[in-house]
């Protein structure tokens, strides 16, 4: 059985801006037997492969870049959507 290899791909939620590794969302779209992948944070069914720069929220409160991007959550996200 050979297991295909997805890493090194990301999907970023158009709605929360957070990243996903590919495989992560394949996994849940499998668990949850959806033919769509959903944004385990908001329930948004809309992502993209293009995007640039991802920033790390650690602190969203003390967090300029997280203030101007509207997170309120910790995480990865995508600064610039494509
Ligand atoms: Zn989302």
């Amino acid at each position: 059985m050979t297991r295909r290899r997805i890493s090194g791909k990301y999907l970023t939620c158009l709605q929360c801006r957070r990243v996903f590794p590919a495989s992560e969302l394949e996994k849940e779209r499998r668990e949850k037997k959806r033919d769509i992948y959903v944004c385990p944070y908001c329930g948004s069914t809309s992502f993209t492969k293009d995007f640039s720069d991802v920033v790390l929220i650690i602190d969203p409160k003390e967090s300029k870049v997280a203030k101007f991007l509207k997170i309120i959550h910790p995480g990865v996200f995508a600064y610039s959507l494509e």
